[in-house]
């Protein structure tokens, strides 16, 4: 058994028979039954936005399908009506405000019993990739009790592992300084942040030897990246706030995805990257004990059958505080039907593939997120970037704001954008389209205020957010 498996077994509490796919999926059952009960009993959300449902009209997994979804919209409009407890039982609210949109921002509550199980998940789920003795940087946001590093520091802890909470990285200079001194074969962050830590820094290589990159959608383009620059590993986590912070992790045998890369990707049109390092596609395998997921088509709302692209909803199994039951998460990915090369019993879901509302037509062609990113990442001097798409005299015009290293030359970055860019179809196909670029050598956080009207609300996307 994987480390994973071993824990949801314990979790699930059939010690004296063995974990099998049967015994995982009547547990989920039971408790997708048992969490619509609590839910229709002690949330006002619920009590409406399930009237005429009940947990007898699931006799089977597939019977959830017919149950309503629940949306960011619902958390940002009514968060304190998804309670199960008395506000009492608070222990953490995290607040959410995604830029670039408008009304109240997301918020969801944790019980002390929710926290704890995500301090679980990540002891667990640690313990597959770390070693009892190794030092783990945390570059994400730690300071608060119960945030999202400070969960996962507490985890490693109990592995024996130690987590140094270095928070954000908001000085690049600071964090290479900690790095040399406390020389963590780990680190664990958010991918642009990580790239331009790799990229500003001279980190010798041999110190950081795995990182962990922790997001919606990790872009295969900073993985090379990383991979190359600091010779070192590089896996994914999958997860949100909403899920508990954690959710899914890449399978630790490299090599044991899909096969061809690109194959059936529908949302993105680029070619091969043009580097021939090679990356393993491999798959992540959830906490299935805590999260019952499912990929659905995300304009009819119908299941999707394994193999084919989806938008991933999950329901929460074990949470109390604030439940979530069938939420989308707007994130695209598909379950790979093949078993995996670890041998676990536990179901596959292919790298996340970015957000729905992350493109847009361009003439016959979609151009997304993800194509700009795999496109553009791979040019040494980028940092990061802003896209946006905006009209002019009924054409469409593409604006991109790079930030750049400092040392870099104008002429040659605009060469390697415009050679990136060239390699997306949905760019090359569209003649009517216009490109604009602006370079910009302030540090992204800083450039983000400066421009922010004007840009923000033309944003294909702007990076979220999504740990506190
Ligand atoms: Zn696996």
């Amino acid at each position: 058994m994987t480390k994973l498996e071993q824990w949801i077994h314990s979790k699930i509490n059939t010690a004296s028979q063995p974990l099998s796919r049967e015994v995982l999926d009547a547990y989920q059952l039971e408790k997708l039954r048992e969490t619509v009960d609590f839910c229709r009993e002690k949330s006002p959300f619920y009590r409406s936005h399930l009237k005429g449902f009940s947990s007898r009209q699931i006799s089977t997994l597939d019977d959830l399908s017919v149950f309503p979804f629940t949306t960011s919209q619902d958390i940002r409009d009514k968060s304190l009506q998804f309670l199960c407890v008395s506000q009492d039982e608070i222990q953490r609210a995290v607040t959410l405000q995604t830029s670039g949109t408008t009304g109240n921002p997301k918020r969801l509550y944790f019980t002390r019993q929710d926290l704890e199980l995500s301090i679980d998940f990540f002891a667990h789920a640690m313990s597959a990739f770390v070693r009892s003795g190794e030092k783990v940087l945390i570059l994400l946001p730690g300071e608060k009790p119960d945030s999202a590093g400070d969960l996962i520091a507490k985890g490693l802890e109990r592995i024996q592992v130690k987590g140094l909470i270095h928070g954000i990285v908001k000085d690049p200079e600071r964090t290479a300084e900690e790095i040399k001194i406390e020389q963590p074969a780990w680190l664990i962050g958010i991918p642009t942040q990580v790239l331009r830590l790799a990229r500003t820094q001279d980190i010798p290589e041999g110190i950081i030897r795995n990182i962990i990159l922790t997001a919606d959608y990790v872009p295969l383009a900073i993985v090379r990246a990383l991979e190359e620059i600091w010779n070192c590993q590089v896996f994914n986590h999958y997860g949100m706030s909403e899920m508990g912070l954690g959710g899914g992790i890449e399978c630790g045998v490299r090599g044991s995805g899909s096969g061809v890369r690109g194959e059936n990707m529908p949302l993105t049109s680029h070619p091969e990257p043009r580097t021939s390092h090679p990356l393993p596609l491999t798959p992540l395998h959830f906490r299935e004990a805590d999260l019952y997921v499912e990929i659905i088509d995300p304009h009819t709302g119908d299941p999707k059958r394994d193999g084919d692209f989806g938008e991933i909803v999950f329901t929460t199994l074990t949470r109390n505080g604030m439940p979530l039951i069938r939420y989308r998460t707007g994130d695209m990915s598909r379950f790979l039907p093949e078993s995996c090369s670890c041998g676990t019993l536990l179901k596959r879901l292919e790298r996340v593939q970015g957000r729905f509302s992350n493109r847009i037509r361009l003439g016959a062609d979609i151009l997304s997120m993800a194509d700009l990113d795999e496109a553009l990442f791979p040019i040494p001097d980028l940092l990061d970037y802003q896209a946006a798409i905006t009209q002019e005299n009924h054409n469409p015009v593409l604006q991109i704001l790079l930030y750049i290293k400092n040392g870099s030359t104008d002429s040659q970055i605009l060469t390697q954008v415009q050679d990136a860019l060239n390699q997306i179809s949905a760019i090359r196909n569209a003649s009517e389209l216009k490109i604009g670029i602006d370079l910009c050598r302030d540090t992204p956080a800083d450039c983000l205020c400066r421009h922010s009207t004007g840009v923000e609300k033309r944003m294909i996307r702007k990076r979220r957010l999504i740990y506190e």
